[in-house]
């Protein structure tokens, strides 16, 4: 499933630039990870790389979007054409 970041985030902005896939951006309060885009970091680390540097451990599955390993592997394929899962 897609990660997301719940209220505890203090807007520190440290997951911003590590998300391989970009799909953490600034919202009106708290940072925001785009469902369409989380692998969960599936493809790139075995770890969720916004969980890793939080500094409160804001990020994390998000129940509204469940996703097997297979559906979030078919995701980084459709946004990563032609790189190979690490
Ligand atoms: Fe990005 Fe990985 Fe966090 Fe998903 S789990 S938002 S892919 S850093």
């Amino acid at each position: 499933m897609a990660f997301k970041i719940s209220d505890e985030c203090i807007a520190c902005g440290s997951c911003e630039a590590e998300c391989p896939n970009e799909a953490i951006s600034e919202g009106d309060e708290f940072y925001e990870i785009n469902p369409d885009k989380c692998t969960e970091c599936v493809g790139f680390y075995d770890t969720q790389q916004c969980l890793e540097v939080c500094p409160v451990e804001a990020p994390g599955a998000d129940p509204d979007h469940q996703e097997t390993h297979d559906e979030l592997l078919a995701k980084f394929r459709a946004l990563h054409p032609g790189q190979e899962p690490a």
